[in-house]
């Protein structure tokens, strides 16, 4: 993508953000005809949200078949995992480093605890009842026994390691077959790259609608009683987004600045979808077209890190569970404090990429510590706008993770 035409989309995205904001918050409790303005948003908004994921499964299964076929034939495949691997631990462990470092840092104490609230719990979610349980759940969707109902479930996992196997596969079948099925997938995915960016022209009207809808329905007004849980989380946040990533970028020589105009119109999708993997084919849409990360790379790591590398929520995830101990009154052990950490951990490295996914990981975790699950009503007021700016971390972060990989590999990508 040209940088003048990178630069418009960016520009119409803030206008629309602005202006949805604006009409949004007119729009409270109006309705034309008997119909709610905030529900003809949130209809025309997941329309937008429809044409993004309906992509997602073809996709990453071209992407990651093209890229794989192709990488085995060289011998990378093993290497690039390893390296790949190495950034998701990195970034995710910094991010909830970070997260207990500032709760550590700053005491709740005096924040009294709001049990009332916790009659707000969400009643209808379905957990794994131990951590055997959710092991053989994410163990299934890693190996699912139809790959057609894995597709129509959209499991990401499911069709992530499908489609390895097919690349894999792909690279030993011998005779042209061979050649005419690579370049079979190879322009399946050049055609859903084009289809990106047909759907990349609708998203200021997209973003606005999700925008509009949020602030339409009141989902940023009842934030009060847990304001400073919420702007920890925002600085930890912040601080991986702008601080560690940035670092961590340098470090592998590629410039910060030119990464965040590669990457920004991914960045503001996935704050108005709150999902990461609604955002995938915008986010490689940026990684290639605009960072300039090969095929190979991006479609390996960008895919897989929408399951795996959910930086901003195990960020979240980690102070979340902290603040409810310290609302209930607990003061949690050293060791507990570990397990908080190793838990989000494991927890963000199974999520899907979905709105609200954190919920569930953090009951989990709850159980787990032992503590009362009930008590995450405490959290939920602040759960929409949280949702949206962790999606942009998760996002930024699998980005970044495929730059530096490229840049390990020896591409030069966004020099600084
Ligand atoms: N909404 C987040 C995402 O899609 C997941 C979560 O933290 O709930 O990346």
């Amino acid at each position: 993508m040209a940088k003048a035409n990178k630069n418009t989309i960016l520009i119409r995205v803030i206008i629309a953000i602005i202006l949805a904001v604006i009409i949004g918050y007119y729009s409270q409790g109006i309705s034309i005809g008997g119909l709610q303005l905030a529900s003809l948003y949130e209809m025309l908004g997941q329309l937008f949200l429809n044409a993004l994921t309906m992509i997602v499964i073809p996709l990453v299964a071209s992407s990651l078949i093209a890229g794989i076929g192709s990488l085995t034939l060289d011998g990378s495949f093993g290497r690039l995992g390893v390296k790949t691997f190495f950034y998701y631990i990195v970034t995710i462990l910094v991010a909830v480093l970070i997260g207990v470092g500032l709760v550590s840092l700053i005491s709740f104490d005096q924040f009294k605890p709001v049990l009332d609230k916790m009659s707000e719990m969400p009643t209808n979610i379905q957990l794994p009842s131990s951590g055997y349980d959710l092991l053989k759940q994410i163990l299934f969707k890693i190996f699912p026994s139809n790959i057609f109902l894995a597709a129509s479930q959209g499991n990401m996992l499911g069709i992530i390691l499908f489609s390895v196997l097919f690349g894999l596969g792909l690279s030993k079948v011998s005779g042209p077959s061979q050649g005419t099925l690579l370049k079979f997938w190879q322009g399946f995915f050049a055609v859903m790259m084009s289809v990106t960016h047909i759907i990349m022209k609708f998203l200021p009207f997209g973003v606005f609608f999700l925008v509009a809808r949020t602030v339409a329905s009141g989902g940023f007004a009842s934030f009060s009683s847990v304001g400073f849980f919420l702007l920890i989380v925002l600085l930890g946040l912040a601080l991986f987004l702008f601080v560690a990533l940035p670092i961590m970028l340098y470090m592998r020589g590629a410039s910060p600045l030119k990464y965040f105009r590669a990457v920004s119109p991914a960045l503001v999708t996935a704050f108005s979808t709150s999902s990461s993997a609604a955002t995938l084919p915008i986010t490689m849409e940026c990684v290639e077209r605009n960072a300039g990360v090969s095929n190979r790379i991006c479609s390996f790591v960008v895919p897989l890190g929408t399951s795996v590398n959910m930086t901003g929520s195990a960020l979240y995830e980690c102070v979340a569970v902290l603040f409810i101990a310290a609302m209930l009154g607990i003061d949690l052990t050293i060791m507990q404090q570990a397990m908080v950490v190793v838990l989000s951990l494991l927890t963000a490295m199974g999520m899907a990429g979905i709105p609200s996914a954190s919920l569930i990981s953090l009951i989990i975790i709850l159980n787990t510590l032992g503590l009362p699950a009930e008590s995450i009503a405490l959290i939920v007021p602040v759960e929409r706008i949280l949702d949206m700016f962790r999606t942009v971390v998760n996002v930024a972060s699998e980005a970044g993770c495929a730059v530096m990989v490229a840049r390990w590999e020896g591409e030069n990508v966004l020099p600084r």
